[in-house]
């Protein structure tokens, strides 16, 4: 196999325990989250989240709470979608480099955010880029 990695085989073993541990925990907010603000949502539970009615004079307190973990459960499942790319990543090699410039990511980037798939220069690059629209 390629000699290039970044990582070794045993950091990457570590790198793979804490995304899935990781990704057990947010699933499993996931899964209360949505069970609780669908609960909440009374006569509306047809599952479909994107289907929620939202009227602003009808927006109550407890309207309020449902749209904010609604919010939250956005937040964290774009979170487990990184997880699993960065999973994949891990399977075929390219996980630690980033997806922009290809260089290695630096590992007290990877130890503090584990999924994530650029090096901090193109990552401040793409908010830059966000920012100005
Ligand atoms: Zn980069």
């Amino acid at each position: 196999m390629a000699n290039d990695r970044q990582l070794k085989q045993d950091e990457q073993e570590r790198f793979r325990k804490i995304l899935l541990s990781l990704r057990a925990r947010l699933q499993g907010d996931v899964d209360q989250m949505t069970d609780e603000a669908l609960n909440r949502g009374g006569d509306a539970g047809n599952g479909n989240l994107s289907s929620m009615p939202i009227h602003m004079a009808d927006l109550g307190t407890d309207n309020f709470d449902q749209e904010f973990t609604l919010g939250l459960i956005e937040n964290e499942q774009e979170t487990l979608d990184e997880i699993e790319a960065a999973l994949v990543r891990l399977a075929d090699g390219g996980f630690g480099r980033c997806g922009d410039c290809e260089k290695p990511i630096a590992k007290a980037r990877l130890q503090a955010l584990p999924y994530t798939r650029y090096c901090i220069e193109c990552a401040r690059a793409h908010e830059n880029r966000v920012a100005l629209g």
